[in-house]
């Protein structure tokens, strides 16, 4: 790996693994390339499952990162900074996992009105199973889309809302 800056010589502790990471999702790309053309087939978003793949990755990536250091704290802070610096991983969603109902959350784009698909306040991964329930209950026409599953169509997650 590459970096804009010289690491902390602790950084090689976990360097190994991060690459680890990386690799895993360059193959988990191509796949999901290959995949690509009979996705659209059955009428999946074009590219839904390379950013579910994406997604997937950088969230483990990062809670490894959010448990080492603030669960574990086994991360020297130095060494956290400088990964938080080079953004080797994902520093908005680590931010947000501080937050209170936000300690699960999928990807950040899920939670940017911007890029809601569904119209909604919330994405589909966000709202709880029983929400949705009582949701569709009072809502009489509901898209049949959205009764099928509550798989989000933005980064594929099926439900990041926290646990109560
Ligand atoms: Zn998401
Ligand atoms: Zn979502």
């Amino acid at each position: 790996m590459l970096y804009n800056s010289i690491p902390p010589p602790e950084f090689k502790i976990i360097e190994g693994k991060l690459n680890e990471f990386d690799i895993k999702l360059k193959e988990r790309i191509i796949e999901a390339r290959e995949q690509a053309k009979e996705d659209k087939q059955n009428g999946l978003r074009e590219g839904l499952r390379e950013d579910s793949e994406i997604f997937k990755i950088t969230n483990e990536k990062t809670r490894y990162i959010f448990n080492l250091y603030y669960v574990e704290k086994k991360l020297p802070k130095k060494v956290f900074d400088w990964i938080i610096k080079e953004k080797l991983i994902d520093t908005l969603l680590l931010a947000k996992w501080k937050k209170k109902g936000y300690e699960q959350l999928c990807c950040v784009r899920c939670i940017n009105r911007k890029e809601f698909l569904t119209g909604d306040k919330v994405c589909i991964c966000r709202v709880s199973t029983n929400e949705q329930n009582k949701k569709n209950k009072k809502k009489k026409q509901v898209k049949e889309a959205e009764n099928k599953d509550s798989v989000c169509t933005l980064c594929g997650c099926s439900g990041c809302t926290s646990k109560p």
